[in-house]
């Protein structure tokens, strides 16, 4: 139950979630399929936020279900943490077309929905998949080699900035990072129990 409100986290996400289903607020909403709003625990003590949906999400209406999400699946696996007790979601919910990087403007027009959800599900840490996702709650444009796997306290969560999966598929020399910063977001957790 989210402080200040009779309605459950689950039920204000749903609410949300329609909300998003019938957004115009961008020309995205001309070429989706579906809408992503993200899913999982509405509770969960991390979420995780990537770029946007691709084709298979966009297929779906669901995040990372395709092969950047089989990584973080196995990623999720070899910290043994349950895909269902986290919640995934993107800056933007609708596919940016081509799966271009989202453009700013989309972006700011989807940080209504991003900070809700964040409000919502009131995680203890927010991990960020890539550069877009880090810019979207941060504003900054700091190189992902110099800041992932390092946690940063923030005023209601600790965000952790990690390298999007999509980005090991291509260059598989990052996986042992991301494999490595998987433990670090493990280590966050236990720390903060
Ligand atoms: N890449 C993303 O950033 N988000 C998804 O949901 C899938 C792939």
């Amino acid at each position: 139950m989210s402080s200040g409100s009779m309605e459950s986290s689950r039920d204000l996400l749903a609410r949300l979630h329609r909300i998003i289903a019938a957004c115009g607020e961008c020309d995205l909403a001309a070429t989706r399929t579906r809408t992503v709003p993200g899913e999982g625990d509405p509770d969960a003590d991390v979420m995780f936020i990537g770029e946007g949906p691709g084709a298979h999400e966009d297929a779906q209406g669901r995040p990372f279900c395709g092969p950047a999400g089989a990584l973080l699946d196995e990623l999720l696996a070899s910290i043994d943490l349950p895909r269902d007790a986290v919640f995934i979601t993107n800056t933007v919910k609708c596919r940016p077309p081509g799966n271009r990087t989202p453009l700013p403007t989309e972006v700011d027009a989807c940080a209504g929905y991003l900070r809700h959800q964040v409000r919502i599900v009131a995680p203890k840490v927010v991990a960020t998949l890539g550069g877009p996702a880090l810019r979207a709650l941060t504003g900054g444009t700091h190189p992902m080699a110099s800041v992932h796997g390092m946690p940063v306290q923030r005023r209601y969560f600790t965000l952790l900035p990690l390298y999007h999966p999509a980005a090991a598929l291509h260059k598989g020399d990052l996986r042992p990072a991301l494999f490595e910063d998987f433990r670090r977001l493990r280590e966050c957790l236990e720390g903060l129990r």
